[in-house]
């Protein structure tokens, strides 16, 4: 895994330098306009470098608060909640302005907010949730249960059941996120809202029984995590039968889910690969969507979601109120935090050069 994570890491710098250029376009213009950070300095507290997206998060954030004058302090927790608290912590103690927190466990933050709050510190809430504390103020994401959605309307409409051209019954497996990411049930939820009609009718059949969010989280998203699950799922119910479909919430995941189907002896002729879904359009995804492995992932530009939150924390260090666009579905069980919500894009074989590639988001010779 540590092997993996670290090759990984490799191809995602290279891939967020070109990621970050974007955002950076327009450095070394004229060099004080639009500058209105002044001596503000905002931390940037992010979860990992083991998946491309959170690398060109904060590439993208960092760039971004850099173009307005900002200084950052930008930090990666590497999945380890203890960590990540100590670098809030360090972020304060320096006297950072504003934070802009990616949490690894959306409940583990409420002491350190609370530290931030006493220095009057406001504190932006990104892509996750930060829950049960009053002391979080602004939230930017995207629609989070549309990714969901997304997911499981593809597999519908690719079995045929969406449409009604084909009646089932099909074999569905079902993953969802790490159990401390408060967005992990949003997509869970969006998806089985989808696929629950067709369970109900038998058209979709998941074979192993498991369709409570319990019973299919993947702590802290790890590839590793659901390669075994896959493998157990393919031993215990389909040694006589196949799988059409597996729900997966994120790229990393369904590479892990491939490999235990490779395994398992998918992905020939005669037995090919089921459906498989996914998240963030990471690179080792879309080549595996265009080689014909994952057959779709979900894309969520990581740059205009910088930008919200760097609007959002430019406007609150300036005593203005920030654009928002939902100040209703985000309750973090304190209260309801105003939110920004981005469009996803659901993203396959058929529209990745125009959504990925010609939009800039990744480099065609990144996908060779
Ligand atoms: C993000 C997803 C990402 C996942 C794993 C979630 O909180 O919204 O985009 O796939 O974390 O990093």
């Amino acid at each position: 895994m540590r092997t993996r994570r670290a090759a990984l890491a490799v191809t995602a710098v290279s891939l967020v330098l070109s990621l970050a250029a974007c955002g950076q376009s327009s450095e070394g213009g004229s060099k004080d306009e639009g500058k209105s950070g002044g001596d503000s300095t905002v931390g940037i507290a992010m979860p990992t470098k083991s998946s491309e997206r959170w690398i060109a998060d904060g590439s993208n954030i960092e760039a971004q608060f850099k173009k307005l004058g900002y200084k950052t302090n930008l930090q990666y927790g590497e999945d380890d909640v203890a960590q990540q608290v100590n670098q809030i912590e360090n972020m304060i103690t320096k006297g950072v302005d504003v934070l802009v927190i990616a949490a690894i466990d959306g409940r583990a933050l409420s002491d350190v907010l609370q530290q931030a709050a006493d220095k009057n510190i406001k504190v932006i809430s990104y892509d996750r949730l930060i829950l049960g504390t009053k002391n979080v103020d602004y939230y930017a994401s995207f629609d989070n249960e549309k990714v969901g959605v997304l997911q499981a309307t593809y597999l519908l409409e690719k079995l045929g059941l969406a449409d009604g051209s084909k009646k089932g019954p099909f074999n569905i497996e079902l993953f969802a996120g790490s159990p401390d990411d408060n967005n992990t049930r949003y997509f869970f939820d969006g998806a089985m809202k989808t696929l629950q009609p067709y369970i109900d009718k038998k058209q979709l059949v998941v074979q192993s029984g498991q369709t409570k969010l319990e019973q299919v989280t993947t702590l802290r998203w790890d590839g590793g995590t659901a390669q075994k699950r896959m493998d157990n799922l393919l031993t215990g119910s389909y040694s006589s039968k196949s799988v059409d479909a597996v729900l997966s919430p994120y790229d990393g995941i369904s590479i892990g889910i491939l490999s235990a189907l490779k395994s398992g002896g998918y992905g020939t002729s005669k037995k090919p690969y089921p459906l498989v879904t996914g998240q963030d359009a990471e690179v080792a995804s879309v080549k595996s969507i265009i080689a014909g492995g994952q057959t779709m992932t979900v894309y969520k530009d990581t740059r205009a979601l910088a930008q919200q939150a760097v609007q959002m924390a430019d406007a609150v260090l300036k005593d203005k109120k920030p654009e928002v666009n939902d100040e209703k579905t985000y309750n973090n069980e304190v209260k309801v935090v105003p939110a920004y919500l981005l469009n996803p894009v659901s993203v396959d074989k058929t529209n990745y050069q125009k959504e990925l590639v010609d939009s800039g988001y990744l480099k065609a010779s990144d996908l060779k």
